[in-house]
Parts: C-alpha cells; structure tokens; sequence
C-alpha cells in the first residue's frame, strides 16, 4: 500500500429537510422539560433514535400512549393518517405536529384526488411500500380505499375499466416508479385514464445520480443507514450497482477490516435522508482506526 488511502463523507449525505426539522422540533420541545413521545420511530435510525432517547424521547404507538402519560406527541416526517389527529384531539393532548410539509402537500393531493376519483367513478393507486407509517398516513387520506401497489402482482386488483389517479410515497425509487406506471397504463382499457402524478421526493430522487457519481470515484464504499430505512435501501442499491465493493453499516461496529485488505487509493462514506452526519463522521474515525493499524 503505497500510505493510509483517502477517505471522503459525501456532502450531500445525512438528513434531508424534512427529517432534519423534526429532529430539530423534537430537541427544542425535549429542551422545555416537559418530556416528548414519538408516535413511532422519530426516524428510522437506531443510532439517532438512541441519542435523543438519552435526551428523554421515548417512542410510542398512538394506541399504546398510557393516559396517565402527560408528555406532548410528535408526529414524525412521515405524516400521520386523519384519525390520529382525531384521537389527539378527543384526548385533549398537546401536539407537535413534524410531519414533513413535502408529506402534507401530498396528503392534501391523494385526498382531492380520492374525492375526485370517488366523483368520477376512479380509483387512487399509491405506489408505495405497504404497512410503511408515509404510506399508511396516505392510505387514511383516503379512506383506507386506495390501492396501494409495491409489487406487480398487487396490481391484479386494478380495475381496468377506471381512471387511475396514481401517485408516489415520497422515498420510492424512480426506475420502480416508472416500471409500476408503464403496467397500469397497459392494463388500463383506455390508457389516457392514467393521471400520474410523480410525487417521489426531490431530496431523494437527486441523490441516486449524485451518490452513483459518488460511489464510481472511490474503491471502497460504505454506506452507514438504517436497517428499517426505505430510502437507505433504495440509495443503498443505487451505490453497490456502480461500485460492488459498497458496504452497508448500521454504525461503525458493523465495519469489517477485511473490507481494505487490497491496495487502496480512496474510501467514500456515505448515507440516507435519514442518516445523522454525526454517525458518518463515526464510521470515517473508526475506519481511520482499522487503517492505522494495518
Ligand atoms: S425525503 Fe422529502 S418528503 Fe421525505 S421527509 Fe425528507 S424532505 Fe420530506
């Protein structure tokens, strides 16, 4: 080895706008004292999740928040459905509402888009990973009626004969956007019935061709995110299809030193909307361990 190889975090890596806000709303209500529940996961990270739970979040589903638990309630980025709000309401309970605006925008358009549909005798597709908190909050804008499509085959429950209005959970990938909406519009009897709205997130959909950039200049790479992560899994893949020596890591425990057995020049770390910066900065210490001592 011709000295310790270089190693680079990619800027543009860590939390996105909307994750970044409600951490941020999260901290500053934790600051007044009173306490703070999460209404699931703050963000699919177990590391940042640990840190702020060492600051007095606790994380909690909206069923299971004991009455005698006084502490105000966070909706996270993802968004919740109508009838948690309801329920927060009827309890009387105080609320820090964190959904990401990018989220309401769109619960706002698969509502008006349902009324729409219900109007003209239509139905609403969300493309979307199913149980995931986005896609269920979503899913209540609508009654609980859409159809929500993640794998081909969910679509045998399409009916041809009806306007689809199809939209996107914020964190899908493009390529499975565009292979979903090319099956709808082959299925559909009048292929104009399509109205596709793609409503995947800037802050993800600029990331992959960034990270592919990324991942081509550097010999090793490890992208550090959350094992629950929907957008770490998407940018994740993006990354090992340009690089095969792409490694994924929860934390810095996860990394192997066998990984930088060969000659290298340049290791690249990097991460999701919903990996902290903090953590990354982890990873590139512990790498620089290993590195010191081979
Ligand atoms: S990925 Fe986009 S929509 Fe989702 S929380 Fe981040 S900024 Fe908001």
């Amino acid at each position: 080895m011709k000295g310790k190889p270089n190693i680079e975090i990619d800027s543009g890596s860590g939390f996105c706008f909307g994750v970044s806000r409600a951490v941020r709303m999260a901290e500053e209500q934790l600051e007044k004292g009173t306490g703070l529940t999460s209404i699931g996961e703050i963000v699919h990270n177990e590391e940042e999740v640990e840190r702020l739970r060492l600051k007095g979040l606790s994380t909690s589903a909206l069923d299971r928040v004991h009455s005698s638990d006084e502490a105000p309630l966070l909706f996270r980025a993802h968004g919740e459905p109508p009838a948690s709000y309801k329920k927060v309401k009827e309890e009387g309970r105080t609320l820090i509402d964190a959904t990401c605006p990018v989220v309401l925008k769109l619960q706002q358009r698969v509502h008006k888009a349902w009324l729409q549909a219900k109007a003209e005798d239509g139905q609403v597709v969300i493309y979307g990973k199913k149980g995931h908190p986005e896609v269920t909050g979503l899913w209540g804008y609508t009654d609980n009626e859409a159809l929500v499509v993640q794998h081909p085959e969910d679509l045998e429950q399409l009916d041809p004969d009806k306007k689809v209005f199809m939209f996107a959970q914020t964190t899908m990938s493009q390529k499975g956007y565009a292979e979903i909406q090319e099956l709808i519009r082959g299925r559909l009897s009048n292929p104009d019935n399509l109205m596709a709205h793609n409503t995947i997130c800037g802050q993800v959909a600029n990331r992959v061709p960034r990270l592919k950039e990324f991942a081509t200049r550097h010999d090793v790479v490890i992208f550090v995110g959350g094992t629950r992560s929907s957008n770490a899994k998407v940018l994740f893949e993006a990354c090992k299809t340009e690089n095969s020596r792409t490694h994924f890591v929860a934390g810095a425990g996860d990394i192997d030193p066998q990984w930088f057995g060969s000659p290298l020049n340049s290791i690249g770390i990097c991460g999701a909307t919903s990996t902290p910066y903090w953590l990354m900065e982890q990873v590139e210490k512990a790498v620089d361990t290993i590195l010191g001592k081979q």
